[in-house]
């Protein structure tokens, strides 16, 4: 093993790691690369991608990122006799959120804790995995699971992104690591990966989550060859004490007020869409929320916060920035614009216009120009009350009184769930629509003007923790408001062509292909077909699993197959699962691969319920119930869910066993790391544990009473 370091400008220190085998392989494998008859993705493969239709070579298939299948031979008219060819199970039941990508034969997936694992895409077949190895006790440095979206494949390697913020390259054919680097600029801060990276001129492309724990977003580009840094863009400001990095960060600079959003990180993280055009030469990076939300803490109220909730084009070669579209003035609602970037070119008003298309959290439409980054036109997908419209002319959002928080609590619409998520969209050229898994998923903000950065591991928002009513009356309005939609979407004429709703919201990515059909999977566990002209459901299957994951096709031996990643998790699950119907099926990760007249069968899915443990006596006063259902929204809720609901990923901590209560404050001192359950010594006093374990026993008597007046299974 040869280590290879190097400092960086600014003292950034890039460690590569080669190893000596796979270093040596892998030259061998770029000389072989550098034949015309060597067969490798590259940049004039991913632009022809619709010349080989059989191939899924990069996340969104092309890099206009359409997810439209070209393949007619599953269609409207054989969809019913769509069988499961065969599952692979996956090693972490948490996020499963990644795209596939299959070429040369092979296919390579992600799952939770960034394992990269390669694939017979005939059979399923294990042929390779690499595990990062990411520590199991990260869930701590990021807001929404230990996801990973996927890999990117480029001259013989594969490269994913890993939860802890190392990019990694590894040999296609083997698996073996080539190089590894660290994208992350500050170990003090809670950076994490969970997008896929893009590939573009030889550069892998890669950003970063974190704006809700206090970090300064940037996307980087590392030469593919070599792993070294090649350049990097901040999405916001850095310390305004001194001069501007670049000229865009002297735009951005001037929209920033006091220097508190500098302690706090200022946010803006690009962790997941991306797109490249190649005729243009122009990068597309969609950025995150403020790092706090709330601007009257981050920004003395004031000021646009560029480039928070932006499209940003770049030089692909260069980082250097072109042009940037902000969704979102001044963000204070987590409408992050990572949401799924879509090129096309439309017919609008007569003249064909290179457009760029993104539903972001913020519930508008949006159809840009993506040359110039002119505002086209902005309709809301879906219901939202915290903008009545966009103005067209000044391309900003007419902004409702209800919206601002900053001085008292308001129940805003669309909430920090986003009316869109991650999960991504899809257009079809055929049909001319964009499918859009969109959901009703209100919140209430509560602000806290005295909130201040409270370190690394710790969530920064500038409101009072969220919390849910802990009286199942008072919680089933909130759980009815709560609801998914899979919406087709004209984007010339902005409006929805037709629409599926579902009983509840954090449904599936959609595919869309050419033959008359939407794939996508939905959240109480089934994977199902529309026909996309007209939006009758075709076909349906159970997955035996909550459905989050972009489905692909791809084709091989003139047999055509849609594959999907079946798994739960990630923000809603975890922070406000308890909205959801409730979940009856133990989440599973898998890879699920279908064609024409297959036969195979899912195991039964695991519908044990869980009997709850009698739990412990509540002794404590109400005072101290009080400050533990306070301590416990501020620091477990997010993932155990507020008000100790869990959504069905996490364990629900109402049903503690006497053991794990006897260990209560062992636990949070750390015994339990290795199986995902961080410490937080340093955050919580012996007295803080000991609240937030009475508040714990309280709920599990609240539960005790509610099983036993409905004495339905028990569902954990
Ligand atoms: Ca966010």
């Amino acid at each position: 093993m040869k280590l290879q370091a190097w400092a960086l400008a600014g003292a950034v220190v890039v460690g590569t790691f080669v190893s000596g085998v796979a270093g040596a392989n892998s030259d061998k494998a770029a000389k072989h690369a550098g034949k015309a008859t060597a067969k490798v993705v590259d940049a004039a493969r991913i632009q022809a991608a619709d010349t080989e239709p059989g191939s899924w070579m990069s996340t969104g298939r092309t890099y206009g990122e359409q997810r439209f299948s070209p393949l007619t031979q599953i269609n409207a008219d054989n969809v019913g006799k769509l069988g499961l060819a065969w599952t692979y199970r996956l090693d972490v039941d948490r996020a499963t959120e990644g795209t596939p990508i299959v070429v040369d034969g092979i296919m390579y997936v992600t799952s939770a804790f960034s394992i990269v694992t390669a694939l017979d895409p005939v059979s399923g077949k294990q042929l390779w995995k690499y595990d990062p190895k990411v520590s199991r006790d990260r869930d701590r440095d990021g807001c929404c699971d230990v996801a990973n979206r996927g890999v990117a494949v480029w001259q013989g390697r594969v490269y994913v992104g890993a939860y802890d913020g190392r990019l990694i390259a590894l040999d296609a054919k083997t698996g073996r690591k080539v190089w590894i680097t660290d994208t992350v600029i500050d170990h003090n801060r809670s950076y994490t990966v969970t997008g896929a990276p893009r590939i573009v001129k030889g550069r892998v492309i890669i950003g970063n989550g974190g704006a809700e724990l206090g970090v300064r977003g940037y996307v980087s580009a590392y030469d593919a060859k070599t792993g070294k840094l090649d350049w990097r863009f901040f999405t916001v400001p850095g310390d305004p004490k001194l001069p501007p990095e670049n000229k865009a960060m002297e735009m951005a600079q001037k929209t920033w007020f006091g220097d508190t959003y500098w302690k706090q990180g200022g946010g803006g993280t690009p962790w997941d869409s991306m797109a490249y055009d190649p005729d243009l030469d122009l990068l597309y990076v969609g950025t995150g929320n403020g790092s706090m939300w709330n601007r009257g803490v981050r920004s003395e109220d004031h000021g646009d916060n560029l480039f928070l909730s932006s499209i940003v084009a770049l030089k692909p070669e260069t980082g250097e920035y072109v042009w940037h579209y902000q969704t979102t003035p001044g963000d204070s609602w987590d409408y992050t614009a990572t949401q799924s970037i879509i090129l096309a070119d439309l017919t609008i008003n007569g003249e064909v216009r290179k457009v760029l298309m993104q539903a972001p959290k913020n519930a508008f439409f949006y159809v840009i120009d993506r040359k110039t980054g002119e505002l086209l036109s902005a309709e809301k997908y879906v219901n939202a009350n915290w903008a009545s419209k966009v103005d067209l002319k000044t391309g900003r959002p007419v902004e409702s009184a209800s919206a601002d928080w900053s001085q008292k609590a308001q129940l805003v619409i669309p909430g920090p769930l986003g009316g869109h998520n991650w999960q991504p969209m899809s257009f079809s050229p055929q049909t001319g629509l964009v499918y859009i898994p969109t959901q009703d998923a209100p919140a209430v903000y509560t602000p806290n003007k005295d909130a201040k950065y409270g370190g690394k591991g710790t969530w920064n928002l500038g409101m009072m923790p969220i919390s849910l009513p802990e009286d199942p009356a008072q919680l089933k309005p909130l759980q009815d408001m709560y609801k998914g939609h899979l919406v087709a979407w004209d984007p010339v004429a902005q409006k929805a062509v037709w629409t599926q709703d579902y009983v509840t919201i954090w449904n599936g990515g959609t595919l869309a292909t050419a033959g008359n059909l939407v794939f996508q999977g939905t959240a109480d566990g089934r994977f199902v077909a529309y026909a996309a002209d007209k939006g009758t459901k075709l076909w349906e299957t159970a997955a035996n699993s909550g459905v989050m994951a972009g489905p692909i096709s791809y084709e091989i031996n003139g047999e055509q197959y849609v594959t999907v990643l079946a798994g739960w998790g990630g923000a809603f699950p975890l922070a406000l699962g308890a909205l959801s119907a409730p979940a009856k099926v133990k989440p599973e990760a898998r890879v699920l691969t279908y064609k024409i007249g297959a036969s195979g069968s899912l195991p039964p899915p695991n519908l044990t319920p869980v009997k709850q443990p009698e739990p412990p006596a509540l002794i404590a006063d109400a005072a101290t119930v009080d400050a533990g259902r306070d301590l416990y929204n501020s620091y477990c809720g997010m993932c155990h869910g507020p008000s100790a609901m869990s959504g069905g990923v996490i364990p629900d901590l109402r049903y503690l066993t006497p053991e794990k209560h006897a260990m209560f404050a062992g636990i949070l001192a750390g015994a339990y790391a290795r199986k995902g359950m961080p410490a937080f010594a340093d955050v919580l006093k012996p007295a803080d544990v000991e609240a937030i374990h009475q508040y714990l026993i309280k709920r599990a008597q609240d539960l005790k009473k509610e099983l036993a007046a409905t004495p339905v299974a028990a569902t954990q």
